[in-house]
Formats: structure tokens, C-alpha cells, sequence
């Protein structure tokens, strides 16, 4: 069996799909490791770590035999359709494949015979917990973005008593007690700020006390979905949201937004008239941004002056840590791994929960049903 491993190529991105402390790992499980060359350079993963690690290098010239070749590709963005549409019939291509959004790819791998399978799809079941990358991936943008709000904040985040005086430490609240939320609040409180936090969640107050934040109660019902998601809620209960979380927002020095909900434009959690309540100097961190954006004004990858408080949009966070966000997806691309090879063989079997979760394409077949309506739509 031969895995593949490609150089990214979308701009931004710096993770790399398998890192070399990891190779060892698919060799033994029966894969033959072939590496782009450059593929981990933005990783801090050079070719001869590869090569040491016992994975062929393979140049550029080499790329589309590699591709034509291989019985599984793994990368973190989708293959562009050039790549995809070389693969051989049932080769299977792991990403974060987007069903209504890489539509492209997806035509490629239709028309290769090939199997994509998404980390997005990934079901959160106990089972699939190795292999979840939105979750290992979210645990690095929750962590950055409680350092992007103290490096950016003109003041201390803990408490400091000192001979010229007490310090009170800063207040930080975050919007959206997920992965990431959670991940966020715990780095606030190990660097010693005064955190809070809010999610519509009914799970989510025990979730936010348990990483030592104070959860903030407001009146008003919670809003699940299925599978322990948010579901999108009424305008009427957001501008009501809204209303009740100014004067938590007016009191903060660093506020974070990870709200999201699956399959829907991040919600509006934050308007530029809250963010004016905010003191001079204060801190806006928009984790949604790529998605629309919980905080009215944000742009990915820009930082944006309201006022005096400093709006920050996240962009390819998990890129600003490409190590260990590297060293997170390659295991969750080898726990994936696990479970289609089979004696030597990789077989990909619809009837296992996750792989039926998580299959876009299978040889050819388009299963996942965003990805059909798009299809019909686009072609
Ligand atoms: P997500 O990225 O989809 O959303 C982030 C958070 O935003 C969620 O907690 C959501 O409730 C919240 N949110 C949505 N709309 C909001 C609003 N208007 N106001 C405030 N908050 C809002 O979520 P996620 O981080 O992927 O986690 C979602 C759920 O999945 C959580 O319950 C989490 O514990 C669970 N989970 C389970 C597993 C597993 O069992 N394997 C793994 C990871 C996460």
C-alpha cells in the first residue's frame, strides 16, 4: 500500500498532511511513505527528516507518477482537480474535503473513479475521537487566539501585586464554548486573566466551569441541534442575545468569538455599536471570520481599528502553529488509517458509521448529498 503525501498548495497554508515523527507510524500499519519534496518546509519539516524517517522524497517531475500510483493521498486542503483527476480508480483522498464548496475536486474524483473522504464529515462519536481533526485543528485556534488577545492588549493579563501597586488582571470573555472556546479559555486562565463565557449550548455552562471560566447565565432558552451542535436561532432571540451580552462586552479588556453553526454563515454575536462600548485599547478576536464573522466589521487575516478597540479576524490560524497543528492532523490522518487498511489492502467500507460519515465520493459514487445538490446546481 502506498500513501502520498503532497506539498500544499493553496496560499496561507503551512501545515503539511504527515510529519516525519509520525512516518514510522503508517510504515508499520503497511504503507510504503512517499513525500512530496518541500511538502513539510513551512512545517519545519525538511526532506532529509522525511527520508531518515524511512519516506521517499519524490520531486515535482516525479508528481504524476506518484499520483497515478498511490492507493491513499492524504493532505490537509483538498487536491486541486490536476492532482485528483490523475489518481487511479479507487484511491482514496483524505482532506478536509467541503461537499457544497470544493465542488472541483469532487468532480475529479467522480471522474477518476476515486473515494474522497472529509475530516469535516468525521461523526463526533466516541470512536472517531483519534480521528477528528475539526477538533485537534480547533484546539490550536482556541490556544492562538487567547495569545493574539494578550500580545495585542496594551496591558497585563494577571494579577500583579508589586511594591508600585496592585494590577488587576485583565477580563476576558468568550462567545462560543466549543473546541475551541473551551481551548481558549483555558490559555486565559493559565495567563492569569479573569475569564467568562457564553454558549447557547445547555452542556456548555459545566463545560466552561470546568476549565475555570464563569459562565454567564442570561435569560434565555438554549438553542441545540442535533449530533450536540447549535442550530441557527431566530432573529428575534440573537437581537435579544445581543442586547443582554453588551454590558458583559462593555466590561471586557479581550473579547473571543468561535460561534459557529454547521452548515450556516457564522452568526452575528457582536455589532460595531457593542464593540464601541468596549474601553479604548481593548481587544476583538473574530475566530469566525472566515465564515462571515461573528463580530459586524471583521475581515479575515486584517486587523481593523473600531474606534480604539482593535478588531482581529482570524485566517488559517491553525497555520500560525504548523508543527503541532501538523503533529495533530497526521495522527488523526494515521487513527483514519487505521480503519481502512485491511491485510494489506485498503478497503473502504461504506458500512462502518465512520466512513459512511465521513465519504463524499466513493470510487466514483457521490454519496454525500450537499455535494450531489451542488453538482446538480453547478454542472
Ligand atoms: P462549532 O465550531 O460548531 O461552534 C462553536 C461553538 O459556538 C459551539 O459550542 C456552539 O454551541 C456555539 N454557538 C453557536 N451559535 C452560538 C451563538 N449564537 N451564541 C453563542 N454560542 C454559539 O462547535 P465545536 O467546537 O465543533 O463543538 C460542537 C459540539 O461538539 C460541542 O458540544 C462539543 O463538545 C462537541 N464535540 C464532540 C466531540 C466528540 O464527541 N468526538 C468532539 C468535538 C466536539
Amino acid at each position: 500500500m502506498r500513501l502520498l503525501i503532497p506539498r500544499e498548495t493553496r496560499p496561507g497554508e503551512r501545515r503539511v498532511a504527515v510529519v516525519p515523527s509520525v512516518v514510522g507510524k503508517f510504515r508499520q500499519l503497511g504503507f510504503e511513505v512517499l513525500v512530496e519534496s518541500g511538502a513539510g518546509d513551512l512545517a519545519f519539516a525538511p526532506d532529509a527528516d522525511y527520508a531518515e524517517a524511512g519516506a521517499l522524497v519524490v520531486p515535482l517531475s516525479g508528481m504524476d507518477d506518484a499520483l497515478a500510483g498511490t492507493d491513499v493521498i492524504a493532505s490537509v486542503r483538498p487536491l486541486d482537480y490536476n492532482r485528483a483527476k490523475r489518481l487511479k480508480a479507487g484511491a482514496v483522498a483524505l482532506s478536509f474535503l467541503s461537499p457544497g464548496i470544493d465542488l472541483e475536486t469532487i468532480r475529479a474524483l467522480r471522474d477518476a473513479e476515486a473515494t474522497g473522504l472529509s475530516f469535516d464529515l468525521v461523526p463526533r462519536i466516541s470512536r472517531a475521537q483519534s480521528m477528528d481533526a475539526l477538533t485537534s485543528q480547533s484546539l490550536v485556534t482556541g490556544y492562538r487566539a487567547a495569545l493574539v488577545g494578550a500580545d495585542l492588549l496594551p496591558k497585563f493579563f494577571p494579577l500583579f501585586m508589586t511594591a508600585a501597586g496592585t494590577i488587576q488582571p485583565a477580563r476576558v470573555l468568550i462567545l462560543g464554548a466549543g473546541v475551541a472556546g473551551l481551548q481558549a479559555i483555558a490559555t486565559a486562565k493559565r495567563l492569569g486573566a479573569r475569564v467568562s463565557a457564553y454558549d447557547v449550548r445547555a452542556a456548555s455552562a459545566d463545560e466552561v466551569r470546568s476549565m475555570g471560566g464563569t459562565f454567564i447565565q442570561l435569560d434565555l432558552d438554549v438553542v441545540e441541534g442535533a449530533g450536540g451542535y447549535a442550530r441557527e436561532m431566530t432573529a428575534d432571540r440573537a437581537q435579544r442575545q445581543r442586547e443582554l451580552l453588551t454590558p458583559h462586552i462593555a466590561d471586557s479588556d479581550v473579547v473571543i468569538t468561535t460561534a459557529a453553526v454547521p452548515g450556516r454563515q457564522a452568526p452575528l454575536l457582536v455589532t460595531s455599536e457593542m464593540v464601541q462600548t468596549m474601553r479604548p485599547g481593548s481587544v476583538v478576536v473574530d475566530l469566525a471570520a472566515e465564515s462571515g464573522g461573528n463580530v459586524e466589521g471583521s475581515r479575515p487575516g486584517e486587523q481593523v481599528k473600531v474606534g480604539e478597540v482593535i478588531l482581529w479576524g482570524a485566517q488559517d490560524v491553525p497555520s500560525e502553529m504548523p508543527v503541532h497543528a501538523s503533529q495533530l492532523y497526521a495522527m488523526n490522518v494515521y487513527s483514519l488509517l487505521t480503519l481502512l487498511a485491511k491485510d494489506g489492502a485498503v478497503v473502504v467500507d461504506p458500512g462502518d458509521e465512520i466512513i459512511d460519515g465521513c465519504a463524499v465520493v466513493i470510487d466514483g459514487d457521490v454519496r454525500n448529498e450537499t455535494a450531489q445538490a451542488a453538482l446538480q446546481g453547478g454542472s
